[in-house]
């Protein structure tokens, strides 16, 4: 008797271990903003699944995966930057996407046309432009920043960084790499100075006076002038948003997702897909717009107050994988060019 009671014990204590077990999700994440923890605290409310977090830059992350192949813990590879989703599938790092709630949710245009990755928000790689020194008929596209009458007045961050990068694969794919060369060396000569710092560290130049017209993210400006530091909210002030490439002939204002894959070996896939379905969720679209800024891929959300005074867009309907194919390009013409 005791041993049967011994064994319906130990029985019990596995199944309810495993249970507890499977109640996790892990991500590899890139992105860096506040608004994610909240997102993953209202899930583990929601559904009793703990969300565990590794943060680190996508190559890294991409890199990782990699070497932990099959036994790695990752469930979801999450990246501000489409192109680097494309790596991932290249890799052969991801598998594909079924779910029918996530096809609900999101709009067919941001969608990977192969179901590898979902995007989980849009952002437009903007101008922004001082409102004491330029007029808002003085621009017109990425491609007028070139023209003279900006020399030494635009500032942009590094080359390194994903956002230049993927712009760039952008131009390469409407235009050409000879024309994309051509732009970024000219562009170069009108920069007002070395580039350094972040996003947000061009539009405080902006205010201070150093450059007049700076390339951006949108969701940076929001995230400027909803802070409650002074300093931010004085340098949002300062500037006004400019969709740039809005001509009938023209490409459209360049955007990239946030987007999430899932894991090739993904161990626990069910709840993988559950986060991803919630993170489409009218509820959790509205968690993002009103606390990072960037735009929602679920139709039925609008973007904040503020994101939409600065009115509406078109963005480029550049397939978003082309971001990831055009993405060496990009880099050489950079190298070639003198952007550092
Ligand atoms: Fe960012």
């Amino acid at each position: 008797m005791r041993l049967i009671t011994k064994c319906l014990l130990i029985v019990f204590l596995t199944i309810s271990c495993n249970k507890r077990k499977n109640l996790e999700v892990n991500l590899y994440s890139q992105r860096h903003y506040a608004v994610d923890q909240k997102q993953y605290e209202n899930f583990e409310k929601l559904t009793g699944i703990k969300v565990n977090v590794v943060k680190a830059n996508a190559d890294e992350l991409i890199e990782r995966l990699k070497n932990e192949g099959e036994k790695s813990p990752a469930d979801l590879f999450i990246t501000v930057d489409a192109g680097k989703l494309f790596r991932a599938k290249n890799l052969n790092l991801l598998q594909k996407i079924n779910s029918e709630t996530i096809k609900k949710n999101v709009d067919d245009v941001f969608m990977d046309k192969d179901g590898f990755w979902t995007p989980i928000t849009y952002r437009a790689r903007i101008l922004v432009y001082s409102k004491e020194r330029v007029k808002k008929e003085d621009l017109s596209t990425y491609q007028d920043l070139i023209d003279i009458k900006w020399r030494n007045r635009i500032l942009v961050r590094s080359s390194s960084n994903a956002y230049n990068q993927a712009l760039m694969s952008s131009i390469v794919a409407n235009r050409g790499v000879e024309d994309a060369k051509r732009w970024s060396s000219d562009l170069v000569k009108n920069f007002a100075r070395d580039p350094k710092g972040s996003d947000r560290d061009q539009v405080k130049a902006i205010a201070a006076g150093q450059g007049d017209v700076a390339i951006v993210n949108s969701y940076y400006i929001g995230l400027l002038l909803s802070s409650e530091k002074e300093e931010e909210l004085a340098a949002g002030n300062a500037v006004s948003v400019f969709f740039p490439n809005q001509g009938e002939n023209e490409s459209g204002s360049h955007i990239n997702i946030s987007g999430i894959g899932l894991a090739k070996h993904s161990p626990n896939k069910a709840n993988a897909i559950k986060l991803m379905e919630y993170l489409t969720s009218e509820e959790a679209q509205k968690v993002y717009v009103n606390n990072s800024f960037e735009y929602p891929v679920n139709s039925m959300v609008e973007p904040s107050e503020i994101v939409k005074n600065w009115g509406e867009f078109r963005p480029d309907s550049l397939d978003l994988n082309l971001l990831g194919k055009y993405r060496n390009d990009a880099i050489l013409v950079f190298d070639k060019t003198g952007w550092k």
